[in-house]
């Protein structure tokens, strides 16, 4: 089990305890392309084991599976509950992890999927005073 595989755990953990430090104002809306769910990148996920592990400890990744894997050796996933028309199959049941995204309060630097309806803009300290 490699170090990068049990960040990937704890990240998952705190993602739902731990409230973020970083403030980021999130603008825009969705266009509704799927990319976010045909793109779903978890930290440090790079095998199938460990996919199948991830899915033992939090059933929503039941619904994952590996698209491809990226430039850094990460496993992508996309989501089976996908329409062809972009829409969710289970939307009024869909996980916590998707009724919460893209998250207004987040713990570590982010970048949002390209092209997504959604922006990002780091709050600085000077705009809290
Ligand atoms: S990537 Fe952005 S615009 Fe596309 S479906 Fe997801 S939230 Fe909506
Ligand atoms: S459950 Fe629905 S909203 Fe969540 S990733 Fe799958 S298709 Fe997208």
């Amino acid at each position: 089990m490699s170090i990068d595989f049990i960040k990937s755990i704890y990240f998952e953990l705190v993602s739902y305890f731990i409230p973020q430090k970083i403030k980021y104002k999130i603008e825009g809306h969705c266009i509704k392309c799927g990319k976010c769910c045909k793109e779903i990148r978890a930290y440090g996920l790079k095998n199938e084991m460990e996919l199948k592990f991830m899915q033992f400890i939090f059933p929503h990744y039941r619904y994952f599976y590996i698209s491809y894997i990226d430039k850094n050796n990460q496993i992508v996933l996309s989501c089976k509950n996908l329409n062809t028309d972009n829409t969710c199959s289970i939307y009024k049941f869909r996980p916590f992890l998707c009724r919460n995204y893209p998250k207004k309060y987040i713990f570590s630097n982010i970048e949002m999927i390209d092209n997504c309806g959604y922006k990002v803009i780091k709050k600085h300290f000077k705009d809290y005073l």
